[in-house]
């Protein structure tokens, strides 16, 4: 029925429209992480299949780790002799303890990020990771996929650079070994 069509398209429309809200509001708290870590959350874009997800996943905590503010626990509130804390350098947030301040480090803060062991999900961690969940169910169900003008590696894949060869020890010239015999 016509009518029923236009309610349809409308809604269509509709949808899309907050689709679109949805994508720019997770895009803007990207945008207010610090400059390292937003590298980290937009190369979600490379997710273009479910191993491509898992990797960037298990990349990025990665990354967001290593990118802590890790300190010692007791100048967290815990006892002396107890492991780093840490709070998490995407949301700012700490575990509900009332005496410590921050994440035991690191289990506690990878925790946060997954979502894992019933602890509440990252606020900032879960908007980048349902980004990437939502584009890649587009992708399945035959949406638009980003075309690079040339190929592009995820840069979890980037095989880190061969480690640099020492410098050979400098070499005296031989005239200054010679004045040295003659001494
Ligand atoms: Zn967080």
């Amino acid at each position: 029925m016509p009518r029923n069509r236009f309610v349809s398209d409308d809604r269509d429309k509709k949808i899309e429209q907050l689709e679109e809200e949805l994508f720019l509001a997770r895009m803007a708290i990207v945008d207010l992480m610090p400059e390292q870590l937003r590298a980290v959350l937009t190369a979600n874009f490379y997710c273009e299949s479910r191993e491509l997800l898992h990797e960037w996943l298990r990349w990025s905590v990665e990354q967001i780790i290593d990118a802590a503010d890790k300190r010692p626990g007791h100048e967290m509130g815990d006892y002396p002799g107890s492991g780093q804390r840490a709070y998490c350098p995407l949301c700012g947030s700490e575990a509900s303890s009332p005496y410590t301040r921050g994440f035991a480090f690191p289990t506690g803060l990878i925790r946060h990020l997954e979502g894992s062991h019933s602890q509440q999900q990252c606020s900032v961690f879960r908007a980048v990771e349902r980004m990437a969940r939502d584009r890649l169910r587009g992708l399945e169900a035959g949406g638009p996929r980003i075309r690079w003008s040339s190929p592009r590696v995820p840069p979890w894949r980037v095989p880190p650079p061969a480690p640099t060869e020492r410098p050979a020890p400098p070499t005296r010239p031989s005239a200054e070994i010679v004045q040295l015999r003659k001494e």
